[in-house]
């Protein structure tokens, strides 16, 4: 792209097919996902950078359309996702009941910034909200309200002047899908991104809701709202196969006002119907939330990743705050913005920046974006992935929340646990989702890692079990398989046969003062790789929660054996009642060509919780043990440092994101801090020679050594992001 100007690539790319010879060459890595063959056309994989402008009811009139066409423009923004109708209309429309802007006037404020884009090239998306609506919508159609559990309408929770729809009602089907057919048909654009377009604020209880219901499960709306009551679970799949429904009676009527034009929900009913039917996504996960760390943003765009495979995944972001304040103006300082950015850019997600309101108040951000979207853009053709090269993955589960794990056991923390240790361990990883378990999906990874993926299928488990029989290696902690989809426990693990141990009744926890003995092999008296850099203890801390279990293999010696809890007040009696066990506290089986390992305690919950740095390198090296392998990337120096690794139709890129920070474990930052010299070893994809090596963001071509197809070399300092890119 360096070579060849802009205007010159929106030409090679104007003809379908064109654009997929470009773009998608033969031997598509998704084949595993179901709806990889319709990727492949269409203009979706085209825009690298987006943009978003959300107008408020007062824009038009007092905002200048022509400052944001010419920041786009200094952006090099390929699309736009542009403010068209819903709660409020920024186009004359001529629909009843289709709420104008106040300040609209003759103007037409979307058309004149959708046709500015288009004469920059751009595609446009139109972005409608069908969420709220007013008095006079709820007066002439008071079932189109979505209706409160106590069967009042619904007002909406933070503007009392406006009335919550239902989202599974005529609303949505019948006049916002006129809607959707208007501003296609009269713009032309390419797509509509329905924002919130899901039921908010609660279940609704309304005549449709009820009927729909009645008519497709013979029953009443659940009151309840456990999920492992049956009720709700109907209730959960009936809401997300109305939703799918949803969504293609309105992708129906945008492709029939233009074949070209698809409907983009802003967040599927699920992931896995995101994989079916989207060929691009949208990461909406825009700042921080509280103080959540800024790898929070990167695994969001591998969750999209896991489901969407090569399709493009946008990366929403924005300089304001999210929940629960949601100040949407500018708040973060240039590194937490450029690092949140980065986390999307180096784990597989394109640039969409947001901005609410077209009128600014705080303009410091422009600046800061300008140059991440600069940067983007002179380096496009290393950006555009054609596939992780990790060799690791993390099992994705979206049904994990059905489990029914102890009280005070958070799934969600073994997960996050895990993401730490591997950031950590800068171990290149991708998630996989658990509906998209093929072999074309799991064999490229030498490792499978459960963080108590509690909740698992027979057929997942048969899944997970053909992959180590396939000789993949496997590491699971705590209740992994223990539960079914359903959130219903086995009697045993479901992969008690893979694990070589069973369930033996009962969860142990909380443990206070527990510990973990450090034992040599009886026979070698040698300890196990698991223990490297634990030399100088005999023992460590253990996890808050166990489960009891039963080895299959009763002569194994585990390298780690349970110290039982004992007091830890008063002082006086603060010594071990049994000293040692045979408790073992992970099992290890060496299988003809994959490797298991298993923790039946929550390793990665407590590490979460505590960040023991003994768990961290126990954690690194069960991974480097079950890898068997090393790892793709390699890299020595201080720091934390996020790491992942790209390949691309004729480069391959390796992402360094500095995440280096005092203030690392909370989202906000005051300033980069750089870490270098980096040394850094790269394996080549197979057969392939390095032609040339640069660092993106230094700017230069640093030095380096290959033997054996493994590249040797040094990055002088990473002040946030650097891309190592390699011409193959
Ligand atoms: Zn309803």
């Amino acid at each position: 792209m360096d070579e060849i100007s802009r205007r010159d690539f929106l030409q090679m790319t104007a003809g379908a097919g064109a654009f997929a010879t470009l773009a998608r060459p033969a031997g598509d890595v998704v084949s595993a996902q179901p709806a990889a063959g319709a990727a492949a056309d269409g203009w979706f994989d085209r825009p690298m950078r987006w943009v978003q402008l959300t107008l408020v009811e007062n824009d038009p009139g007092r905002f200048d359309p022509q400052f944001w066409l010419d920041y786009f423009r200094r952006l090099h923004a390929d699309a736009a996702t542009l403010s068209a109708g819903g709660i409020v209309a920024y186009y004359p429309t001529a629909i009843p009941l289709h709420h104008r802007s106040q300040w609209l006037g003759e103007s037409d404020p979307f058309g004149t910034l959708a046709a500015g884009c288009r004469a920059l090239g751009m595609n446009v998306l139109a972005r409608t909200d069908p969420h709220a609506a007013r008095e006079d919508v709820r007066a002439a159609h008071p079932d189109w309200i979505a209706v409160t559990r106590d069967g009042e309408p619904r007002r909406h929770w933070a503007n009392p002047d406006l009335w919550v729809t239902c989202a599974l009602g005529p609303y949505n089907f019948e006049f916002m899908d006129q809607v959707h057919r208007e501003i296609v048909s009269r713009y032309g654009v390419d797509g509509v991104f329905a924002n919130r377009w899901s039921p908010q604020g609660g279940d609704c209880y309304c005549v449709h809701c009820q009927q729909n219901f009645k008519a497709a499960t013979g029953h009443e709306l659940p009151r309840s709202t456990d999920r492992r009551d049956p009720a709700r679970r109907q209730f959960l799949e009936w809401r997300k196969a109305r939703l799918t429904e949803l969504w293609k009676r309105w992708d129906a009527t945008v492709r029939a006002a233009r074949a070209e034009a698809r409907f983009i929900p802003n967040g599927p009913p699920d992931m896995k119907t995101a994989g079916e039917l989207a060929p691009i996504q949208f990461a909406d996960n825009q700042a921080r939330r509280g103080v959540t760390p800024p790898w929070a943003n990167g695994r969001r765009a591998k969750e999209y990743r896991s489901v969407m495979g090569r399709r493009p995944v946008g990366g929403i972001f924005s300089v304001g705050l999210e929940e629960p304040y949601r100040w949407k103006d500018s708040v973060q300082s240039e590194p937490e913005i450029r690092l949140w950015v980065a986390e999307g850019t180096a784990n597989g997600a394109r640039p969409w920046v947001t901005k609410f309101s077209g009128v600014l108040y705080d303009r410091r951000w422009l600046p800061v974006v300008e140059r991440i979207y600069d940067w983007h853009h002179r380096h496009e053709r290393y950006l555009r992935n054609e596939e992780s090269l990790a060799r690791v993955a993390v099992l994705y589960s979206e049904q994990m929340a059905a489990a029914s794990t102890p009280a005070g056991d958070r799934a969600e923390d073994h997960v996050l646990g895990m993401y730490h240790a591997l950031v950590e361990a800068r171990v290149p990883f991708d998630l996989v989702h658990e509906a998209f378990l093929a072999p074309e999906r799991l064999d490229r990874f030498s490792l499978l890692i459960l963080a108590d993926a509690a909740a698992l299928s027979d057929v997942q488990c048969a899944a997970i079990r053909d992959y180590v029989n396939r000789g993949g290696s496997l590491l699971a902690t705590f209740a992994s398989s223990l539960y079914d989809e359903t959130g219903g426990r086995r009697p045993d693990f479901g992969l008690a046969d893979v694990f070589g141990v069973s369930f033996a009744g009962r969860i142990d926890g909380p443990m206070q003062n527990s510990y973990l003995s450090l034992d040599a092999d009886p026979v070698t008296g040698k300890r196990h790789a698991l223990l490297d850099g634990l030399d100088d203890t005999p023992r460590i801390i253990n996890g808050v929660y166990r489960v009891d279990v039963r080895p299959h293999d009763t002569t194994f010696a585990s390298p780690l054996t349970l110290i039982p809890t004992y007091p830890d007040l008063p002082m006086e009696d603060v010594y071990p009642r049994v000293p040692h066990t045979t408790t073992g506290e992970v099992f290890l089986r060496q299988l003809t060509r994959g490797r298991v390992i298993f923790f039946p305690w929550d390793i990665d919950r407590t590490f979460w919780e505590v960040m023991s740095v003994d768990h961290l390198k126990v954690l690194r090296n069960a991974i480097a043990w079950a890898s068997r392998d090393p790892q793709p990337v390699e890299v020595e120096g201080p720091g934390v440092i996020d790491v992942t690794v790209w390949r691309q139709r004729d480069s391959m890129t390796v992402h360094l994101v500095n995440l280096t920070n005092p203030m690392m474990m909370k989202g906000p930052l005051r300033e980069a801090i750089p870490v270098g010299p980096l040394r850094v070893r790269v394996r080549l994809p197979q057969g392939a020679r390095a032609r040339g090596v640069q660092l993106l963001t230094a700017g230069t071509a640093p030095g380096l050594t290959e033997a054996n197809g493994v590249m040797t070399l040094t990055v002088p300092s990473v002040e946030i992001h650097e891309v190592i890119a390699v011409d193959l």
